[in-house]
Order: C-alpha cells, then structure tokens, then sequence
C-alpha cells in the first residue's frame, strides 16, 4: 500500500504524536556531580579487557569518516564516528589504563559540557548502524561503543526528552504510544472485519508462534499486522496475539537504560514462556529485534526457550519450508529492497526476504550499497523522534534515498517500520517519492488461496 490519502491523514496525525512527545517526558533531577560520577561508573563497568583493548586500538586513520551517513551527509567532522567513543577512552585512560598516573597529569577529567556534547552524537547522530565497526581496520565496534555511551547518558539522567517520554511510558504501562490493551482488542477486531481475516487474541492453550506488534504499527502500519496475520493463516499456524505482552519494541534498550530494556524483555519472556511459545516474532521494528534476540538473554540472565525471529527472517523460513503459496501483485513488476540495519547487518538476513520477493515474480533491483554495507536510512536507534536531529536525519534520508531513486524500481520494500516511517516523512519533506511497502504486507497480500 502507497501512502493514499487517508494513510497521510493518519501519518499526520502520528507525526503530531511524535512531535508532543518531549513535552511528556518527566525530567530526572539529578546534580551534575553525581551525573559524571554515573556516567564515568558505567564506562568503567563497560571497560572490560577486549572493551580496552579497542579503546586502546584507534590509529586515528579516520576511515570511519567515510562509513557513516551522518559524517558524509553533513560534511562535519565532528560526526566522525571515532570522535563518538571519546568519553569512554578518557575515562579509561585517566581511570584504568597502566598508564592512568601519566595519563591523569596530561588529560582532563570529563565535565559537564562533554556529557552535554555527547548527546548530540550518540542519539541525534547515530543509529547504531554499525557501518562504521565494518570498515575500522582496527576491528573496533564502534557502535557498540557508542551504546555504552547512551548507556552512561540514560544513567546520569540525560536521554533526550521524546525517548525518555517513551522509556517512561513502557516502563510504567508495557505500551507506547497510548497503544494499550484496548487499543489492540480494538485494531484486532476492527482490522478482522475489515479485511476478513481472523487474528487471534489472547488464544487459549498453547500456541507455537507469539507474534508481537508495536505501537507504530497499531497506529499507523496497520497493513503489517494484516500481512503478519494472513501469512500465518494461510501457513496453517498455531499463533496469536497476547494482551498480556505484545509490545515488541524496547525503549529502554534504545536509550540506553539498561533496567527498563530487562523490565522489557521480562514482560516478553513471561508471557511467551507462559503461552508456551517455540517462536516468538518481533514486529517490522529494527530495534525490538536485537533487543530481543541478541541482548535478551544476557539482561536477563539466562537462556530463551523459545527463538526470536525478525517477520522477514520468519516469513522466509516459512516459504523455504514450502508453507507458502506466492503470486505475483497485480501492480507491481520492479521493486527495491531496503536492509535494515539491525535485521541485516546485525542479524545477516538478506538472502531470505530476496528469495520470496523473487519467488513472488518480482524484479528486486539493488541499491548501490545493499546488505552488509547498506546505508541506513538515518532513522533508525529513535532518531526519528528527536527533533533536534530533523535537520541532519534528512540530510542522511537523501543519501539513501538517491539510491533508491536511481534504481527506478516501482516501489521500496521495507521490513522495518521505523526505517518506513523516516522513508515517508523524508519523502514528504522532499515533496516527492517511490511508494514504500512492508515487506509482511506486501507478501500477505500475494499468497494464493
Ligand atoms: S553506527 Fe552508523 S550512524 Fe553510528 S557512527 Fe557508526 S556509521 Fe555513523
Ligand atoms: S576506522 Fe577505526 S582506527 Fe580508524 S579512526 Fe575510525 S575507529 Fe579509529
């Protein structure tokens, strides 16, 4: 589905959510000794041996430079992605180093303005897209480095406003966006009768497959919890939606507050231990997957029972194992296929989506970088809350967006909502553009009955 008229009334209507959402985030109170004093013991805490031993390894070569989309699209410098880990390897120099006697007469402690400066480059200007940890030479994960820091930030009390606002939310209610339970019984029912198709909720016994939604989805993208719900219809599945957990993004994860992303993960893990669940799927939402599948289990101290997969990931393991029946849509031929970030390079699903999109009939045109070295859309991590960043995030959109521009294709197919949501704002902005498809939709709606 392109953005038709009653969608853009709708997308409105979200932005104008987003745009409230600094104004609901309750400030932390804090002095600002004791917001250094946190931040320096989380860098510290962070700072074990190989964390050292990268923070020791920068040769300042500055290939990262060329990697990251904020540090391109703006031509400054100061986005260099190395510059991001700078409080970190002060603070180990100056705290822990063998060298922190002579490091202590030569360095300066880290100081209110550095914690202030850092905000702006480890949330405005960064996804956490982990293109630049592919080019460092020196085998740094620069974006790892960079969540340390939102980590060190969201303990002294400093998360910008709109994801703090969302933090709070999820922490105090398990939903976002004002998306509670009655908001899903409601989207579940009215979505059913819409288009016929039924999609379970709170589904007795045990269910082989808990899918989770988010509420971006719940507001605005509802065309992919219509696709998710008749790609698991038409596969014959035992699955539901739960109202006791079906929030699958995590805000504390994205801020950096390490207590709400376990909180977070908790309320997942119980309910799907509960329903008995062998597959848990996050939904079209870059970050709710690693938060998920990659950093679930060490928040929370043990192993999964269950696995955690991405809808693309999912949907191609279903076609793979014969469960799908695919046509091709009747209005599109030529499509593109955006790689999100935390799915593809992160995960390493990329063949999978392709398959079916290719299985479906369709020509999927690539973009000049793709997989493993795609660019990010410049959304993704919440940047697409922030508004300060709504200068430097349409800088980043347009790079992107010249690839995907360039590859005439019909339409760009996504399977993340928030790298969808920054494609239609920035097309929006730019007054122009390619229909974007969710991945789940655009499947759902090409299964032969
Ligand atoms: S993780 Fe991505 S956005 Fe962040 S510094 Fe690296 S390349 Fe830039
Ligand atoms: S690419 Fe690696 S070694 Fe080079 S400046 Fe960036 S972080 Fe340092």
């Amino acid at each position: 589905m392109s953005m038709n008229q009653e969608m853009e009334q709708t997308f409105q209507m979200f932005m104008g959510m987003v745009n409230e959402l600094g104004t609901l985030a309750k400030p932390v109170d804090l002095p600002d000794s004791e917001r250094i004093a946190r931040a320096k013991k989380v860098f510290m805490e962070k700072t074990t041996w190989d964390i050292a031993a990268e923070l020791e390894g920068c040769i300042h070569c500055g290939m990262c430079a060329e990697a990251c989309h904020f540090r391109v699209s703006s031509g400054d410098p100061k986005y260099t992605p190395a510059r991001k880990f700078e409080l970190m390897r002060t603070v180990y120099r100056r705290e822990m180093s063998p060298m922190r006697w002579v490091n202590r007469l030569v360095m300066p402690d880290i100081t209110m303005k550095d914690l202030q400066e850092s905000v702006e480059l480890v949330y405005d200007s960064c996804t956490l897209c982990a293109r630049c940890s592919m080019i460092c030479p020196m085998g740094i994960h620069i974006a790892e480095l960079v969540e340390y820091h939102r980590e060190a930030l969201a303990a002294a009390g400093m998360v910008p406003d709109e994801m703090l606002a969302l933090d709070q939310e999820q922490a105090e209610t398990g939903h976002i966006f004002n998306a509670d339970r009655e908001v899903l019984k409601f989207k579940v029912e009215e979505l059913s009768q819409q288009y016929n198709v039924p999609i379970p909720l709170d589904k007795e016994g045990q269910v082989d497959v808990m899918i989770l939604t988010s509420g971006l989805d719940l507001h605005l993208f509802n065309d992919a919890i219509v696709g998710t719900a008749k790609i698991c219809n038409h596969a014959k599945l035992n699955w539901s939606y739960f109202t006791d957990s079906y929030e699958g993004a995590n805000f504390g994860f994205m801020s950096g507050d390490a207590g709400n992303h376990r909180l977070e993960v908790s309320r997942v893990y119980e309910a799907a231990v509960k329903h008995g669940a062998k597959y848990v799927v996050a939904p079209e939402c870059g970050h709710a997957y690693p938060a998920l599948r990659f950093y679930a289990a060490e928040a929370l101290g043990k192993p999964l029972p269950f696995d955690v997969l991405a809808p693309s990931e999912f949907i191609a393991m279903l076609y793979k194992e014969g469960k799908l029946k695919l046509k091709k849509p009747e209005d599109r031929t030529v499509v593109t296929f955006h790689d999100p970030c935390k799915v593809g390079r992160h995960g390493g699903v990329f063949e999978g989506p392709r398959e079916v999109l290719k299985a479906m009939g369709l020509e999927v045109r690539e973009t000049d970088s793709n997989r493993m070295v795609n660019i990010c859309c410049g959304g993704g991590a919440a940047v697409f809350l922030l508004q300060n960043a709504n200068e430097l995030r349409q800088k980043t959109f347009e790079l992107k967006y010249e690839e995907v521009k360039k590859t005439k294709a019909e339409a760009l197919v996504v399977s993340c909502g928030s790298c969808r949501l920054n494609f239609e704002r920035g097309k929006m902005n730019a007054g122009e553009g390619m229909p974007v498809d969710s991945f789940a939709q655009i499947v759902g709606d090409n299964l032969v009955s």
